[in-house]
């Protein structure tokens, strides 16, 4: 057995372990940020249970750090009040970055983890099952529920060889990005072994397991050996470890295989505007940069900071770059501050931020209109950056460091330097003086309800018959930053839905706000989109939002894990064109209809389901192949529109026509929006399943 089925056996409370069939998994542990995390208490207090029931629950506050009003100061207290409510420990505004600090305090290998945020599943790197949700389903395995999921197949990764000089963790996850794209792991637990682990250390995992959610896998894991132990002993927490391996270092215990020679690795770079457009750094060099950040769960390490420090050591930045560090935890920052690290970065001209998300997640840091800007985060969708055309580039603190010094993208081998070889201390500085313990049980606390916290709008149930025109139609790869934006502005309003609605689709289509208020009261409106619609960040508000706005169906060729959920859970009808081209037949404007939908759903009439296509990889095909009627800026193709007509047919799409693709389950229906709260006297949310089916919806015509 491998290690990710030996996680999920120990884990299971419902269904088989068989590639594609529904499961339901116990968790232990959960964490929430702050930018889910609002929404996250919402629900739980709406369950009406007292204390969490998990062994442990974690709430972090690293994404919305920045207090220009009081908005994120109130939600900051909402935040600390829910958690000595409801017996979680609160890492106060400063102390860290969710993921390593979670691995750093918390992590234990061979327990499972449910985060509200896409990267929960960095855990991996401890042998734990780390997987990222939406805010409903960490709501409910705070409350105790299983969480359940589509049994993925597990796709074994060997790693042979050791990484050259001047090639790092996150080169090796960018190599996997140029392999198998950012769909290349969907529907599958990724997990690393071999004689090649010997050097990755845990945190070097850590930005492995990190970005696997780039690839679109429903998690990572790795084995938890001699470096975990070694990780938690420098923690002081060896304790928690205990072995975990897989019963043979064989290719035929995985259902998908592939192999990395790490001495062939090279230093990679992500181009913009996804973390799949992946080159060597040598093919894009002399790219004359305006910006440098270096932090994010991503290269979280002290490793990560040393080594840019070591190689700016001494010198000064280009005077044409900002050179911004964000240290991943006050943890790290200590560190970095006794072995001498901090004084070198700060003497090369680094501006040092606090420890949190900060520009990874648009939180300040913005680049100027039009300028290129390196950054170690995961992510480089459009917009993340908090600019609408924004230029961002990934890759490792190596490739960073060495470009803030010349100002260009360089290759650090071309540096005049020889590989600075650290030294530095085996033990942590293990700081937990802004992390807060739960309090103890029967403790009475009043929610801090601030002005911010804005009642979740009530949702009607859905209707027997969903019809509407398409309201925009957009092309492959549309990411949960394109949905609803990040940056300082926005993140702002995550409380407050009527607000935040406002940016909905902003970056994709300006009008698209205006257009669906005029109609919202009259009709329900739809989406088609490409594969992998709702890629990237977990945030349910990428349902919430358009919800809101009247979105009631969303037709693509296929969806990202974490948002189908998401629109299931807010009401939102995801539906896979189960022939592609079917696509190319619906233009903005048109008018679609699902008939008897509600009961087609309620019966679990979803037609013939096709197996998942064992045996092979999932790749990518080149945008090339397919016709489009525009680009976006970013290179990607905007839709595929060839048919010369006027919009505004309407077309009906015959419940005959249905049928499963890609099986998955879908466990709860959250119907009619069942999910309202009252700010009056005690947040009252109510869940109301209404309705339970497996299986993803999908059309097959359009006639
Ligand atoms: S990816 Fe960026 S925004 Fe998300 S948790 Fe990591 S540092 Fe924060």
């Amino acid at each position: 057995m491998n290690v990710a089925t030996k996680l999920i056996e120990s884990h299971l409370v419902s269904g088989e372990m068989t590639a594609g069939q529904e499961i339901g998994i116990r968790i232990d542990q959960t964490l929430a940020q702050d930018a889910t995390g609002t929404m996250v208490m919402l629900e739980f207090a709406g369950l009406g249970i007292a204390r969490v029931r998990t062994q442990l629950s974690a709430q972090y506050v690293d994404h919305n750090l920045l207090q220009v009003d009081w908005r994120n100061a109130d939600d900051h207290l909402f935040l600390r009040s829910a958690c000595e409510k409801f017996g979680v420990w609160y890492s106060k505004p400063g102390n860290g970055v969710s993921h390593p600090v979670h691995m750093q305090r918390f992590g234990v290998p061979g327990t499972s983890l449910l985060g509200s945020d896409s990267h929960t599943c960095a855990g991996g790197s401890l042998g734990m099952l780390a997987i990222g949700a939406g805010g409903l389903e960490i709501a409910m395995a705070m409350a105790g529920e299983p969480f359940h999921l589509e049994m993925p197949r597990i796709f074994g990764v060997r790693l042979v060889g050791e990484l050259p000089d001047w090639v790092s963790a996150k080169d090796v996850i960018l190599e996997m990005l140029r392999r198998h794209g950012v769909s290349g792991g969907v529907g599958t637990i990724i997990e690393y072994y071999g004689p090649g682990l010997a050097c990755l250390s845990a945190m070097d995992r850590h930005v492995i397991a990190n970005m696997g959610a780039e690839l679109g896998a429903t998690t990572t894991v790795f084995p938890s050996d001699a470096e975990v132990r070694d990780f938690l002993a420098a923690e002081g927490r060896e304790h928690d470890w205990r072995e975990i391996t897989a019963d043979a270092e064989d290719e035929s215990i995985y259902d998908l295989h592939d192999e990395l020679d790490l001495s062939t690795l090279e230093p990679l770079i992500a181009l913009p505007s996804s973390p799949g457009n992946v080159v060597p750094v040598r093919e894009v060099a002399g790219t004359e940069i305006y910006q440098v950040v270096i932090g994010s769960s991503a290269n979280p390490g002290l490793r990560d900071f040393a080594i840019a420090a070591a190689i700016v050591k001494g010198q000064q930045t280009h005077d044409r770059v900002s050179f911004d560090v964000n240290p991943t935890s006050r943890e790290i920052l200590e560190q970095l501050a006794r072995v001498g690290a901090l004084a070198d970065l700060i003497a090369a001209g680094a501006r040092i931020h606090q420890a949190g998300c900060m520009g990874c997640i648009g939180m300040g840091q913005a680049p100027a209109s039009g300028e290129n800007s390196l950054r170690t985060v995961p992510r480089n969708f459009p917009g993340r950056s908090g600019v609408k055309e924004d230029r961002v580039f990934l890759c490792s603190p190596e490739t960073a460091a060495a470009s803030a010094l010349t100002g260009v993208i360089t290759d650090p081998r071309e540096l005049a330097i020889s590989y600075p070889r650290l030294d530095l201390p085996k033990n942590s500085t293990v700081n937990t003086s802004m992390l807060v313990p739960p309090r103890p049980v029967g403790t009475e606390v009043e929610l801090r309800l601030g002005a911010n916290i804005v009642s979740l709008p009530k949702f009607d149930a859905l209707p027997d018959t969903l019809e509407g025109p398409v309201l925009l139609s957009v092309g492959d790869d549309v990411s949960t930053d394109e949905i609803v934006p990040a940056g300082s502005k926005i993140l702002a309003l995550r409380s407050n839905i009527p607000e935040i609605a406002k940016f909905t689709f902003t970056y994709v289509d300006e009008t698209l706000y205006d257009r669906a208020m005029a109609i919202r009261d009259k009709t329900d409106w739809i989406v088609v989109g490409g594969r992998n619609y709702g890629q990237g960040s977990s945030r349910e508000h990428a349902a919430l939002a358009p919800r809101y706005l009247g979105l009631r169906a969303v037709l693509a060729e296929s969806f990202a894990r974490i948002h189908a959920q998401n629109l299931v859970n807010f009401g939102i009808v995801p539906l896979v064109f189960q022939n592609p081209k079917d696509r190319l037949d619906i233009l903005q404007g048109d008018v679609l209809a699902l008939p008897k939908i509600r009961a087609e759903i309620a019966a679990g009439r979803v037609g013939e389901r096709r197996e998942p296509d064992a045996g092979s990889l999932i790749h990518d095909a080149p945008p090339a192949e397919l016709p489009c009627s525009g680009d976006r800026s970013d290179g990607r193709p905007a839709q595929r529109s060839p048919i010369e007509r006027q919009a505004n047919l309407r077309r009906e799409i015959a419940p005959a026509c249905w049928s499963a693709t890609e099986p998955i389950t879908i466990a709860r229906w959250i119907a009619g929006m069942g999910v309202c709260t009252e700010r009056s006297g005690a947040q009252r949310l109510e869940h109301k399943t209404a309705l339970q089916f497996s299986g993803r919806i999908a059309c097959t015509c359009v006639s």
